[in-house]
């Protein structure tokens, strides 16, 4: 069973709702088969047997019901949840093999006249993302760069880590000084594999910009000061000018032109700011979650990725680079500023065990979950995948589990929305 709906409809008076009647359309009209009312009759007939007679249903706290078809194709589960006498939320979750039941199981549901308007989502998550729709509009300045789709290209191709090895090698020798290959060839890389990457990335022109410039023909040495995107440009001056070598020790008058390679601006930004780690987990983030933030202002804060889904808002600090102590420290008040549920902290680096400690300590004192992803881009893809997939098992279990904490939201901002 791979695709499901979640989806929630305030109830607008409790005591009107009649979960029999909103089950007896759907099995009616979509053929599925209550399981709870099954079960429960059953033991009922069962125990009057012995001269009891029950009233209520055993299985069935929140009077749910769960419904099934008997080819293993659809499964809907309906829960009601009162937060107050009066009003509440119905929440429904429906696995689905085929679209066109999804929607005529929809349709019946938003045809009972005890509900409002169903709405795709959790009612904790509508809350939340119409909140921080409303707290994280202003861009970061990372999140500015993000908006060009050329630097969100960039940013996937820096998701590879030995591509980002090497042009972190070269950036920290040469900075975008544009160099011949057989120079970056020599000096950056180390393997036969690497000098294959190098040739492949000095050629393509989203990182590496191309120029020709003059070289000496008698000691190779080149002169940077003036430098042609165009190869006939350099042709025609080399032919109408005098070359002298820049190297004092070379009286030659004689050059050729030779290809030279700089590593682009964006990409040197992109890589040392480490927004191509930003992206790359709101990417992953995006598959599970109903909305995501990448790169935003709360307040004078600037957050690295914020999402919200299954049930949750989750905030991520990424840096590509050393997490310490006061990273924590400012961490944790963004966290709590935004109510963030979930704090991911990803690190290409090492945390080092003073941190973590200090990490263990919030753990214990609050109800959020908090989380160290620590390694190359291959091994925080995987961790965060799996993450993600223990938190949406936990999640969909709640809706067949009877886990009270899930069904009290944590903020209500008015009744209004219920009248
Ligand atoms: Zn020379």
């Amino acid at each position: 069973m791979s695709k499901h709906y979640i989806g929630h409809a305030t109830v607008k008076n409790v005591k009107e709702f009649d979960i029999d009647l909103l089950v007896k359309n759907l099995s009616e009209n979509v053929k599925l088969r209550p399981i709870i009312k099954e079960k429960n009759d059953e033991i009922k007939k069962l125990l009057s047997s012995y001269g009891f007679t029950f009233q209520k249903l055993f299985f069935s706290p929140g009077d749910r019901e769960i419904l099934v078809d008997d080819k293993n194709k659809t499964l809907v589960c309906i829960n009601p949840i009162s937060i107050h006498p009066r009003y509440g939320i119905l929440e429904v979750f429906i696995a689905y093999k085929n679209k066109m039941m999804l929607e005529n199981i929809i349709k019946i549901i938003k045809k009972d006249p005890s509900i409002g308007k169903l709405k795709e989502g959790t009612y904790i998550e509508t809350k939340k993302i119409s909140r921080y729709d409303e707290e994280l509009k202003k861009l970061s300045p990372h999140g500015k760069i993000l908006r060009d789709e050329n630097n969100v290209n960039l940013c996937k191709k820096l998701y590879d880590d030995k591509i980002r090895k090497l042009i972190r090698n070269i950036i920290s020798n040469f900075e975008d000084l544009p160099l011949p290959l057989d120079l970056i060839k020599t000096e950056i890389a180390k393997t036969t594999e690497e000098k294959k990457i190098v040739e492949k990335i000095c050629n393509d022109q989203d990182l590496f910009e191309k120029k020709y410039v003059f070289v000496c023909k008698k000691c190779g040495y080149p002169s940077f000061h003036i430098s042609f995107r165009d190869k006939e440009a350099a042709e025609k001056l080399l032919a109408s000018s005098s070359f002298n070598c820049p190297n004092s020790e070379c009286d030659s008058d004689e050059a050729t032109i030779k290809e030279v390679f700089g590593v682009k601006r964006n990409v040197i930004k992109i890589l040392t700011q480490g927004i191509w780690l930003e992206y790359m987990i709101g990417e992953i983030l995006n598959k599970e979650m109903r909305k995501v933030w990448i790169g935003v202002m709360h307040d004078n804060d600037e957050l690295d990725v914020v999402g919200v889904g299954l049930n949750k808002s989750i905030l991520v600090e990424c840096k590509d680079g050393s997490f310490g102590q006061n990273d924590l420290y400012s961490l944790m008040i963004q966290a709590g500023d935004i109510h963030a549920d979930v704090v991911l902290i990803v690190t290409t680096q090492p945390v080092h065990s003073n941190v973590k400690a200090t990490l263990d300590k919030y753990k214990e004192k609050g109800r959020r979950i908090m989380k160290i992803i620590e390694g190359d881009s291959t091994k925080i893809k995987n961790e965060l995948n799996k993450f993600l997939s223990n938190l949406k098992e936990k999640f969909i279990n709640t809706f067949f589990t009877w886990e009270r904490g899930r069904f009290i939201p944590d903020f209500l901002e008015s009744e209004e929305e219920f009248f």
